[in-house]
């Protein structure tokens, strides 16, 4: 796989956590679709360009246990936490609380508590990480939970969590921005309510790519979109006063799709064609494990492991604490290995199964151990802030 994506030389790039690599294919089918659909067809490329979203979701759907017609690609992971939020309080009337641990990623809390405060009268409530279960009683109208933790990789139990949502009465809303395409997901065997995801990180569609919503099918046409618009409509072109919500998952358009951004992600998710998730699982998981092993062995005293240790139990992540993480990380990105910081001490390194090799983990904990054993990161030119860490 690792053929068809564009890596520059000599780079290691543990980061495709953050931000996934660029797809051979891209360059050529956004300049096709500037060019020849944009620049000459115009509006007469509005017709295919309007089935994007719903065709686009369908090759994301294979890839989280979903079906055809259950995901939709749509604005980003935030405004789509907020659609979904609000979309899951609608349907819980009697009940005023979100539920969400306080590790959560912290632009989930902050729809959360937008949206409450927009209904009004609804409660966004924390619980640890461990305690998730035990908090949830007859108030909580949804719980908001992402799989994997942004900084540790520490991962929740879908299956599990899923049921004791619904043994209580609530909705479940699964954020899975560092789960797809890293981890096995399987929304429709666990009966996942709803969920969201990002597409620029294990996905590849690029900066800024669009997010992903899923709507579970008995759920479609009970859940209402709360920023409802033009294109969630029935039937847009008829122009009328009133709001009739589209059938099924393209009830949670409200827009134009972003047909650049769209067009990227569609040729994107073309390389996992013929990929199993279980054998992208079982890669990453030799990955993080060899990682993991060879850093403990060379820099043990050095370096402190934040991920879980058992491989079941993280996602496609390696997190270690360091007092002088941001130095150490900096000191790497300038020897070619590029991993990324984590306020206040964690040096966080992503493996994307698809393009990264045994020989680019050994090669990483060369580097790793030089730069931690020579005290090289005590250098003044690491220890400058850069906007994004
Ligand atoms: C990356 C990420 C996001 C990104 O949100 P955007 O609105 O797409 O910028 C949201 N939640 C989690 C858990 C993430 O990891």
């Amino acid at each position: 796989m690792r053929g068809r994506f564009h890596l520059p030389d000599g780079l290691v790039y543990l980061d495709g956590n953050s931000l996934g690599v660029l797809p051979k294919d891209v360059p050529a089918r956004l300049a096709e679709v500037i060019e020849l659909e944009w620049g000459t067809a115009l509006v007469g490329s509005w017709d295919s360009w309007m089935s994007a979203p719903v065709r686009v979701g369908d090759k994301i759907a294979r890839l989280i246990g979903a079906g055809e017609g259950e995901v939709v690609v749509v604005d980003t992971t935030t405004i789509a936490l907020v659609k979904l939020l609000g979309a899951a309080l609608w349907a819980r009337p009697g009940r005023n609380v979100i539920l969400t641990t306080a590790e959560n990623f912290p632009t989930d809390l902050y729809a959360a508590e937008g949206i409450a405060r927009l209904l009004g009268e609804v409660e966004v409530r924390y619980a640890e990480a461990d305690t998730v279960a035990e908090s949830l009683d007859e108030t909580v109208a949804v719980l908001m939970l992402t799989q994997v933790d942004f900084r540790t990789g520490a991962m929740f139990d879908i299956a599990s969590l899923t049921k004791a949502a619904h043994e209580a009465g609530a909705l479940i809303v699964w954020d899975l921005c560092h789960s797809v395409g890293a981890v096995v997901v399987e929304c429709e065997r666990d009966g996942v309510d709803l969920a969201v995801g990002c597409c620029y990180k294990y996905l590849n569609g690029g900066p800024g790519a669009p997010a992903f919503v899923y709507v579970r099918r008995e759920l479609q046409d009970v859940v209402e979109n709360p920023l409802p618009g033009w294109l969630g409509h029935e039937a847009p072109f008829d122009f009328t006063t009133t709001y009739r919500p589209a059938p099924g998952v393209g009830r949670f358009l409200s827009s134009s799709p972003c047909v650049l951004g769209i067009s990227a992600l569609d040729v994107a998710l073309d390389v996992w064609e013929g990929v199993t998730m279980e054998a992208v699982r079982a890669k990453s998981e030799a990955l993080t494990e060899l990682f993991i092993e060879a850093v403990l062995e060379r820099l043990g005293d050095e370096l402190e492991l934040a991920s879980p240790r058992n491989r079941a139990e993280r996602g496609s992540q390696v997190s270690f604490r360091h007092a002088q993480g941001y130095r150490i990380v900096q000191a790497l990105i300038a020897r070619g290995v590029v991993g990324d910081f984590r306020a206040p001490d964690l040096c966080r390194f992503g493996f994307a199964p698809l393009y990264l090799r045994f020989t680019d983990v050994f090669d990483a904990v060369e580097a790793l151990a030089e730069v931690v054993s020579s005290h090289q990161y005590e250098a003044e030119r690491y220890s400058i802030r850069r906007l994004v860490t």
